[in-house]
């Protein structure tokens, strides 16, 4: 007589590796058959090649790139720009200016120049302090005018974007996850047949967890001040106080889970700038769940987080 099967049965599942975005972008893939899952995170991972290709301020020959080239002029853009710097627009209204894609020179000034991958560094466009209210947008014929010389920065919305570009093509597998640098989005049951855990890193202990969430079905994204640093004196890391054009200090790790990779990412930013009193407010506002952890190690949550602790 055969044995009946565990519900627990281990699914089949393969992870895989890619650099894109300067950091290492895994993907996770549960059930199906082998070259239909091979397929579909190919597909996945072309997505990050993809929004690299059109968002990156390090490349002089992107589509970012060639619109920052020329302020003044309505420039047509592609539907995948124009959704990423509408989307960042929308963050920039709703966070009153914490979050502001017109970060790009001021990230340059402070030391943010180089291309990972050819090594060749990309100068400010301008000295100006300029805002999100130089950028205007018609969505009616996909233009996008820059109202003066500025450089866009799409860095806290790309990957997130990515990220969700990449998890439709992978939706329909019994469970996936699509982590890129640690912006992590999560669906159905990992290969035990468990909700994915997500574990947060400690601002400060570099081997150890600040946290673990259980989630499906959402995105975690974190921001921390020790991801990306720089030795300029302006800005010792690589997340701005557009009013200062310096590091905002009031974080050191904030942490958002939400139903897009692309929210998540752009309001974990967001939250940082605002620092832990304000950005818990504003997480609640959005509608999201948030743990902000600051220098000094004191936790600051939003009232629903405790339900995706595991
Ligand atoms: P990571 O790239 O480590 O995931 P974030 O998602 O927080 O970190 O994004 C930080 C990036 O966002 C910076 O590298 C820069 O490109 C951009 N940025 C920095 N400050 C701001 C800001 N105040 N508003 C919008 N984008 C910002
Ligand atoms: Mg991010």
């Amino acid at each position: 007589m055969a044995a009946a099967a565990s519900d627990a049965q281990p699914s089949a599942a393969a992870t895989s590796h890619r650099v894109a975005m300067d950091t290492l972008v895994t993907i996770e893939a549960v059930g199906g058959p082998s070259e239909r899952t091979d397929e579909r995170t190919a597909k996945a991972f072309a997505w990050f090649a993809e929004v690299e290709a059109c968002c990156s301020r390090f490349d002089p020959a992107s589509e970012l790139s060639r619109l920052c080239d020329q302020p003044g002029t309505p420039v047509h853009v592609s539907p995948l720009l124009f959704r990423a710097i509408e989307f960042a627009l929308a963050v920039a209204e709703r966070s009153g200016g914490a979050f502001d894609p017109t970060v790009g020179d001021a990230m340059a000034r402070a030391g943010f120049t180089e291309n990972y991958q050819t090594g060749a560094t990309t100068g400010a466009r301008s000295a100006a302090l300029p805002s999100f209210r130089d950028v205007a947008l018609d969505p009616a014929t996909s233009e996008v005018t820059l109202g003066r010389s500025l450089t866009l920065d799409l860095g806290a919305v790309a990957k997130g974007l990515a990220i969700d570009l990449a998890a439709q093509e992978l939706r329909g597998l019994e469970g996936f996850a699509i982590n890129a640098g640690g912006d992590i989005y999560a669906e159905g049951r990992n290969h035990d047949g468990t909700p994915w855990a997500i574990g947060i890193r400690h601002p400060r202990e570099f081997d150890a967890l600040a946290e673990t969430f259980a989630v499906s079905g959402a995105a975690v994204c974190t921001s921390g001040d020790y991801e990306r640093t720089s030795s300029s004196e302006a800005a010792h890391h690589h997340i701005l106080d557009p009013s200062s054009g310096r590091a905002a200090s009031g974080a050191a790790s904030v942490t958002v889970i939400a139903p897009s990779a692309m929210l998540a990412d752009a309001l974990a930013t967001a939250a940082f700038v605002l620092g832990p009193e304000r950005g818990i407010a504003f997480l609640e506002e959005q509608g999201v769940e948030g743990l902000i952890i600051t220098p000094g190690l004191e936790r600051f949550e939003t009232t629903g987080l405790q339900e995706f602790i595991a």
